[in-house]
Order: C-alpha cells, then sequence, then structure tokens
C-alpha cells in the first residue's frame, strides 16, 4: 500500500499518532489518577515490538507526527531503543510527553536517540503544591529535568499546565516568568472530565483559557501566533520573547472540525476521539497478523470511518469518559 494521508468521513487528513507506551506511572497527578490505581496486567499491554510495528504502519499511511506519551513513558523499560526505532522513520515530527522525573539522566540518549521535542507537565513551582499535585512527585528532580531537556538542544521543549483555581491559578504569573527565563513555551490546559476524581471538585476548580489568559495579560500583550497544531491548542507570542504561550481548550473552544490526530492506548486499543469511546482493537490484529502488516493497514484504514465528528464535554463535573487520562495517552 502506497503512503497515502489517512482521511475520514468529514474529510479530515489524519497525520498525527499519539502511541501510549504504558499505563503506569511514578506520580498520581490528582486530575489524572486515583491514589490507588490498579494498572494492567503485562500481558494485555502491547510489547515495545508492537508498538514500534504499529508506529511503522501508521508513518506507512502518511502519518507525519508520533508523539510517545502515556502513563510515563520513560518508565517504561527500554523506552530508548523503541525511541531509536521511531527516530529513524524520518518523521517530520517525533515528540515525548512526559513528566520529566526521568529527564536528569535520561535526556541526552533521548535526543541522540532521534527524538525532536519534549513536553514537559509542571503545575506548580512551589514543593510542596507540586506534591500535593502530584502526590508522588518532587519538584527539584522535575526542575533538573528541564534543565538536562534544555542541554541537550531538543528542537523544542514546552511546559503543560493544568490549571485548577484555588490549587495553581495564583501561580500563572510565576510560571510565565519561569518559561520566559529559561526560554521554553508553555501551554495551560483545562481540566478534562476523564476518569473519576476523588481529591476535587472539578466544576469548582475549573479554570477556563480565557481566565488564564487575561491573568497573564495583566502582565504581558499577547499576540496571536500562526502555528496550528490542528488541535485544541491556540498560540501567542508576547511582544518582547520568542516564548509561545499556548492554551488548550477542549471545553472552550470547538476544534474538532480540524482535528487531525488519533491515539493508541497502552492496550492497543485505537481511539478515535479524546472526547468519545469509539475505537477499534489493534492489539487484536496485532497478535492475529504478528508478520503480514496489510491486515493491520486495512483495520486502521477502516477504522478512520469511525472518528465521530465532534466531542461534547462539559464543565458541569460530570465524568464523561470513564478512562482516567493515563489509560487515554494525554
Ligand atoms: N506522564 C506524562 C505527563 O504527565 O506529561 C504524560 C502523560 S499525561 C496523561 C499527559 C498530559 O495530560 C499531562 O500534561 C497532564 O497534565 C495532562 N492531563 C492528565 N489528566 C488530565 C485531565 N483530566 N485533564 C487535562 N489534562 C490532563
Ligand atoms: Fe502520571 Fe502524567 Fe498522569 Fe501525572 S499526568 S499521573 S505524571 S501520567
Amino acid at each position: 500500500m502506497a503512503k497515502a494521508p489517512l482521511t475520514d468521513r468529514f474529510g479530515r487528513t489524519i497525520n498525527y499518532v499519539r502511541l501510549s507506551v504504558t499505563d503506569r506511572c511514578d506520580f498520581r497527578c490528582v486530575y489524572c489518577m486515583a491514589e490507588d490505581m490498579t494498572f494492567l496486567p503485562r500481558q494485555q499491554v502491547l510489547t515495545l515490538e508492537e508498538i514500534a510495528r504499529l508506529a511503522r504502519t501508521f508513518a506507512d499511511l502518511g502519518t507525519e507526527k508520533i508523539r510517545l506519551t502515556g502513563g510515563e513513558p520513560l518508565v517504561r523499560r527500554d523506552i530508548l531503543q523503541l525511541v531509536k526505532e521511531v527516530g529513524s522513520f524520518g518523521l517530520k515530527d517525533f515528540a515525548m510527553t512526559t513528566n520529566g522525573s526521568q529527564l536528569p539522566h535520561m535526556a541526552e540518549a533521548l535526543k541522540k536517540a532521534g527524538l525532536h521535542r519534549v513536553n514537559i507537565s509542571l503545575d506548580s513551582l512551589d514543593p510542596d503544591k507540586f506534591q500535593r499535585i502530584t502526590r508522588t512527585g518532587r519538584l527539584s528532580q522535575v526542575l533538573d529535568g528541564i534543565d538536562a531537556a534544555r542541554e541537550a538542544g531538543f528542537r523544542g521543549i514546552k511546559l503543560n499546565t493544568v490549571v485548577m483555581k484555588g490549587r495553581n491559578d495564583q501561580e500563572v504569573p510565576e510560571l510565565i516568568e519561569f518559561a520566559r527565563r529559561k526560554k521554553v513555551d508553555i501551554s495551560f490546559i483545562e481540566e478534562m472530565p476523564l476518569g473519576v476524581v476523588t481529591e476535587h471538585d472539578r466544576e469548582e476548580a475549573f479554570c477556563s483559557s480565557d481566565e488564564v489568559r487575561e491573568i497573564i495579560q495583566r502582565h504581558h500583550t499577547l499576540v496571536p501566533a500562526t502555528t496550528d497544531s490542528g488541535g485544541p491548542a491556540r498560540y501567542y507570542r508576547m511582544q518582547d520573547s520568542p516564548v509561545q504561550v499556548g492554551f488548550i481548550s477542549p471545553h472552550s473552544h470547538n476544534f474538532c472540525g480540524t482535528c487531525n490526530r488519533v491515539r493508541v492506548t497502552a492496550e492497543g486499543r485505537l481511539l478515535l476521539c479524546l472526547g468519545n469511546e469509539h475505537s477499534a482493537d489493534l492489539r487484536r490484529v496485532l497478535r492475529a497478523h504478528p508478520v503480514d502488516d496489510i491486515k493491520l493497514k486495512q483495520a486502521i484504514v477502516d477504522a478512520m470511518d469511525l472518528k465521530p465528528e465532534r466531542h461534547h464535554f462539559n464543565t458541569n463535573g460530570d465524568v464523561q469518559i470513564l478512562r482516567f487520562m493515563n489509560m487515554t495517552g494525554g
């Protein structure tokens, strides 16, 4: 089969795939996981060889951008091997989303293995608050990870901050100053109703991107940037800095019309939309046809017809999707 871009019923080209390489994590962020999580049995999780085969198949089907995520991708053993393999495909963009805890000793090797860009989650610059939000995370380790990533010379580094009212919304100006000082981009994310969380009330803690933008505009003029990710993010620049500021607003902006992405869970379930349950079981196909990629390609092409037109998140605190973000591959 030739490299033809994947398209869905609504004429959207799908050229971006997020692959979750594990559901496990060394943190337990309050918006992402329950404190006491049960993780998948190993045989249900795709092997690294299966993930690499999937990645190659997507690349053959015209995928230009792959992001490895999780759970925490850097706690998966031998992850560097997978990065090396995917790095050899010559993708336009090869990125990873990480909590940063393992970057102090892995950033350089990841860069050498062919990773282009990293997104690092950072919700607070206050060590106690950071620990309250991540439950098990240590801020100093992540700050060292950010520095290690800068030294490694990635094509891009972006911080991701989930903003919650009364928790870390007061820190927005400080996080902006931090990003400016470190010369890394930063995106602020609205919390999504994925999985049941017990630690806070999502409706009460909801902080819209418009509110965050207003806080920043008290200190800086934001100029719209031209970058279009085809996703729920809108990007801006500050007049006196090259740093980009993004707002990821699944609630307040309808981005579905230009959606260019799909996700694969650690179990090999192809999710056609973050906010819907439409999916296809690629693990079954991978294991039933261990050498024949034609069947796998066909299963992926057929699944595009399942991609729904749009999602319907609301902010009333109801859980609309039962799977947690670590299962989804954020
Ligand atoms: N462990 C890595 C990390 O934290 O960056 C990668 C996986 S994590 C699921 C990917 C991103 O999803 C993180 O930036 C995290 O903050 C975000 N996230 C997790 N749960 C979320 C939720 N319910 N709403 C919005 N963002 C969420
Ligand atoms: Fe782990 Fe990332 Fe989820 Fe936090 S957001 S618990 S770091 S997977």
